[in-house]
């Protein structure tokens, strides 16, 4: 079994966690406890169900939300009818490779994002981890794994808009529903340049993607208040892409933030654009909306002079690429 597993074409650290999940040592709190460490042992991700690893990566509901985006629900049905983890890599190794990758890297992803959360961070939404298991994958399926040394995230950077275009780099920055949001846009020329950066905070903001909305809203009236004619949104929230360029969310919480965006995008520019980037593409506009969060209310959302720790993310931004 570890020859069949170290033949997968994957970066080496995610070998590693299969075999850990084969010899069913990955340190989720079923397993803590079983070994005698005295802890709470709900799940960490839903906090509701006793977390071991048939729970974890197959029936804790924001996963069984990601199997399902990712038309894996066959798959994710057939590994929980396993007994044991062995059993279930066996089920793995013996998928078709394109749907092996997927189901391999969204439990690796899951179980990066379970650790985020036990630290304290905000874990992804079903649709961001999901989002992000297409990209890796493809990666992986198109690319394949150049040796053991492969980085393991290629990193994808910012990317300059065409001559004649602004490109407009939104994020929002949320902890819960009870904390003051933010919300942020960055305005960038074809060179780089900076041409505006905005930030703001939200006082009573119900989830991430209000705030991812808002801050969208914001950046394109400044962009119209400026004049621009021809403009590129980014965000890294893809529900915001669809948000836009369908009617999914129109009878959401969100849906008159959403027909404002809308509105303001078809009504005022010659030419516009929403893509959802990978986060590594918008980390000034993440940095700038944590500090939205901790703004007063009535602050001027304009950022003069940005801080030096924005400006070297500006500039790594226009560095050679690292890949
Ligand atoms: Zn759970």
């Amino acid at each position: 079994m570890w020859r069949r597993i170290w033949n997968l074409k994957l970066p080496n650290k995610i070998k590693h966690f299969v075999w850990r999940v084969v010899h069913n040592i990955i340190a989720v709190r079923g397993n803590l406890w079983r070994r005698g460490v005295d802890i709470n042992t709900n799940c960490v991700q839903c906090n509701r169900v006793h977390e071991d690893g048939g729970h974890l990566f197959l029936k804790c509901k924001h996963m069984r939300e990601a199997w399902a985006l990712l038309n894996l629900e066959q798959i994710c049905q057939k590994l929980v009818e396993q007994t044991t983890a062995h059993d279930v890599v066996k089920v793995l190794l013996s998928l078709d490779r394109k749907v092996q990758i997927q189901s391999i890297i969204l439990m690796w992803m899951w179980w990066d994002d379970r650790n985020k959360v036990r630290e304290g961070e905000r874990g992804r939404l079903a649709t961001e981890l999901v989002f992000a298991v297409q990209i890796f994958a493809s990666e992986i399926l198109k690319e394949g794994v150049h040796g053991s040394r492969m980085q393991l995230r290629r990193i994808d950077k910012w990317k300059k808009p065409e001559e004649g275009k602004l490109k407009i780099n939104c994020d929002d920055a949320f902890y819960s529903e009870h904390k003051p949001g933010g919300w942020s846009f960055i305005i960038r020329d074809h060179v780089g340049d900076v041409i505006y950066a905005g930030r703001g905070v939200i006082q009573h903001c119900p989830d991430p993607f209000h705030a991812e909305i808002k801050a969208c809203v914001q950046g394109v009236k400044q962009a119209l208040n400026m004049g621009m004619g021809h403009i590129v949104v980014e965000t890294d929230a893809e529900m915001v892409k669809q948000a836009i360029s369908s009617y999914t969310y129109d009878a959401s919480d969100a849906a008159s933030l959403i027909a404002e965006l809308k509105d303001l995008l078809d009504d005022n520019f010659l030419s516009w654009d929403v893509k959802s980037v990978p986060r590594s593409c918008n980390s000034v506009a993440d940095a700038l909306a944590h500090a939205g969060c901790v703004c007063a209310s009535e602050a001027d959302p304009e950022v003069v002079g940005l801080p030096d720790c924005i400006q070297v993310m500006v500039a790594s931004d226009l560095a050679a690429p690292t890949v």
